[in-house]
């Protein structure tokens, strides 16, 4: 199986270059975020808990993103592997991903983590606000995303580096650009 994490700050990419590798690889995906906005769309007490999180530019508690990661995980297990977007966010869960791929006998197989300037990504999110209307991509709270993927999302490199997993990827510039050198990263560990 081909697991792929694919990793970044917000508005550096990571949807866009999902579809993209699940066309490319035949993979199932697993974007917490759209699991979330589902949820809150549905009007679960799930997504009722996720919103006030959301809204302000914080994490959902480890422990309820994880649970909610097993469940779809399992939905997806009889895939030729997994791209998983937005997921891990915290060390927590990287370890919970880790033990949990480790009970079906697989692995992460390739950190993709893609790099893009601070202007740019406030650029991209304010653009995206305007177009989607996504309720967390305004000014205050696109601040506060900044700052939990520096803080707590950011340290996950340093443990996927320790495995030898992580691809550090330019995300900037053209989007077929990007995408060539994340098949490149990929190509090389399958
Ligand atoms: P982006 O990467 O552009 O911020 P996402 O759609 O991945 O967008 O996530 C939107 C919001 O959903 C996050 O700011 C956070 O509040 C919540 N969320 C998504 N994934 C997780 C996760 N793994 N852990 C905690 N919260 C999450």
């Amino acid at each position: 199986m081909l697991n792929i994490v694919i990793f970044g700050a917000p508005g550096s990419g990571k949807g866009t270059q999902s579809e993209k590798l699940i066309e490319k690889y035949g993979l199932a995906h697993i974007s917490t975020g759209d699991v979330l906005r589902g949820e809150i769309k549905a009007g679960s007490a799930l997504g009722k808990l996720a919103e006030g999180y959301i809204s302000k530019g914080q994490l959902v508690p480890d422990e309820v993103i994880i649970d909610m990661l097993a469940e779809v995980l399992d939905s997806k297990k009889d895939s030729k592997g997994v791209i998983f977007d937005g997921f891990p966010r915290t060390i927590p869960q990287g370890e919970a991903l880790d033990a949990m791929l480790q009970e079906r006998g697989q692995a992460v197989s390739a950190v993709v983590s893609l790099e893009v300037d601070e202007a740019e990504l406030v650029d991209r999110l304010l653009k995206r606000g305007q177009l989607s209307g996504r309720s967390d991509d305004n000014e205050e709270t696109i601040k506060s995303r900044l700052d939990v993927y520096k803080n707590q999302t950011s340290p996950l490199k340093e443990h996927y580096n320790k495995q030898g997993k992580l691809h550090g990827i330019p995300g900037m510039g053209k989007i077929d650009e990007i995408f060539a050198r994340i098949t490149e990263a990929i190509d090389n560990v399958k």
